[in-house]
């Protein structure tokens, strides 16, 4: 990977969470003018870009980037410089670790990139979450069917389009590919994909500085509004008023709606009644958790578009280990790709197996119980267990113990008053501090990641 695909890469990132308008406006000019050991230096346009990048979005940024280079890259240096025409690109692994220099047994290559520049006003679609790298499988066929009709026939009977199932199970996936089949089909067709999130931010936004027409007129004259993450509307009384206005006023005029949501729509917590029925007037279909036929077609599709290739043998090894979703299948192999990317080898049954560890089959996961985990901890770091649970609050004893609530958080998916309670009896406040706390450190802090790999092997080899 050089630099202007992991800058690429990032913007793509970006590029989803913020409005067009200001998307473009800071990271138009922007680009990598240089890399050292840790840190990239990105080149802006100006100072006032670079105090704002700084302040509003660099920690973003940074953790895009550390996750595009894999943990490679620690910090971001801003400076001003303007754009040449063609920034260099510069390789980035050799920069940062130059043994890799090596002749490369089969290099990775990034993927082809073809996203097109879509010309989407405001509307963030991103050309990579397509129908054609959709793998289709028993669980999401109905999903999947249903988002090709809505693009055959826009506002018909699959309206309002309602997909609904856990995390990273491709419900963005179907609702951005949706908006680029439309636009495909009509470049000149309104498409707005918003997560929920942003249509409450941009609601409360034009509240308070009195500019509701324009935010009536910005979701309420769209063809086809795509609404990612709808469960957020829950016990949001004002813009669950809103919403159901603006639904109403697309579907008279037969303009279609599709909406995803982590759950089905009874299932959202002080969700309006009148809503819930909105939702549930036209097309449900659910995703669920691939297969593993599916798993091994999504990690050969994905495999192919990375240009990379991989034993069959392998592909089933992972698809075997990593069971719960596809985001995380995706997050293996791409850590399998960079690791033996930058070992310059070839995977192997033997290399791989290590770097699967954390993603144990989530049947070995259910086994372990919190005695064992507080157990595990406490031998890892060597306190007694009656220190671990108990006052004292000598950092010896209370990072350990924040470890423990952070593992049974991330690996039980304990509730944080039960979490509370295993740990002698504390408030679930503390609970939810230390997993916040631990989750933070994680980001930067390369001990505690390696820290944590261990004791989760030494959890599940029990
Ligand atoms: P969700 O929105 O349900 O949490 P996403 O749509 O963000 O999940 O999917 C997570 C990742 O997995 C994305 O990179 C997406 O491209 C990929 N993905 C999910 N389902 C599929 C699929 N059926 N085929 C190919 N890639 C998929
Ligand atoms: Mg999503």
């Amino acid at each position: 990977m050089n630099t202007n695909e992991l800058w690429q890469s990032v913007l793509g990132e970006l590029e989803l969470t913020l409005s067009k308008a200001n998307f473009t406006t800071w990271f138009k000019s922007t680009f990598i003018s240089d890399v050292n050991e840790h840190a990239v230096i990105v080149g802006v346009p100006n100072m006032f870009t670079k105090a704002w990048l700084e302040k509003k979005h660099s920690r973003e940024i940074l953790r895009s980037l550390s996750e595009f280079s894999h943990g490679t890259i620690k910090s971001i240096v801003y400076r001003v410089e303007s754009r040449p025409a063609s920034p260099q690109a510069i390789p980035l692994f050799e920069k940062t670790k130059p043994e890799t220099l090596a002749t490369p047994h089969s290099m990775y290559q990034p993927p082809r990139e073809e996203v097109k520049e879509i010309r989407t006003g405001e509307f963030s679609l991103n050309g990579k979450y397509c129908f054609e790298t959709f793998v289709v499988g028993k669980q999401n066929e109905l999903a999947h069917a249903a988002a090709q009709a809505v693009c055959a026939q826009p506002g018909g009977i699959y309206n309002p389009l309602f997909i609904y199932g856990g995390v990273g199970l491709g419900k963005t996936h179907l609702l951005q590919a949706i908006g680029n089949e439309l636009m495909r089909k009509n470049p000149n067709a309104k498409i707005l994909y918003i997560t929920c999130e942003r249509f409450t931010n941009d609601f409360i936004g034009a509240l308070r500085s009195s500019r509701m027409n324009e935010f009536k007129n910005r979701y309420r004259t769209v063809d086809t509004l795509l609404v990612d993450d709808i469960q957020f509307l829950g016990g949001k009384v004002e813009t669950q008023e809103e919403f159901f206005h603006t639904f109403n006023q697309l579907y008279q005029n037969n303009k279609q709606l599709v909406i995803s949501c982590d759950r089905p729509p009874k299932a959202i917590a002080s969700l309006e009644d009148r809503l819930t029925s909105r939702f549930e007037s036209g097309m449900l279909a659910d995703v669920g958790s691939p297969d593993f036929e599916t798993r091994c077609a999504i990690l050969g599709t994905k495999c192919q578009e990375k240009q990379y290739s991989m034993d069959r043998e392998i592909l089933h090894h992972v698809a075997t280990v990593v069971q719960t979703n596809v985001r995380e299948l995706e997050g293996a192999l791409n850590k399998i790709i960079a690791f033996h990317q930058f070992k310059n080898t070839r995977p192997t049954l033997e290399t791989v197996k290590p770097i699967l560890a954390s993603f144990q089959p989530a049947m070995n996961r259910k086994n372990v119980t919190p005695k064992q985990l507080i157990i595990t901890v406490a031998n890892y770091f060597d306190v007694h267990l009656d220190d671990l649970l108990g006052k004292s609050r000598q950092k010896r004893l209370a990072f350990p113990r924040q470890i423990v609530m952070y593992l049974m958080r991330e690996e039980m998916r304990s509730s944080y008053p039960s979490i509370g309670t295993e740990l002698g009896g504390r408030d679930h406040t503390t609970a939810m501090h230390a997993y916040d706390k631990i989750t933070t450190c994680l980001l930067e802090d390369e001990k505690l990641q390696h820290d944590l790999e261990l004791i989760k092997q030494k959890l599940y080899a029990l």
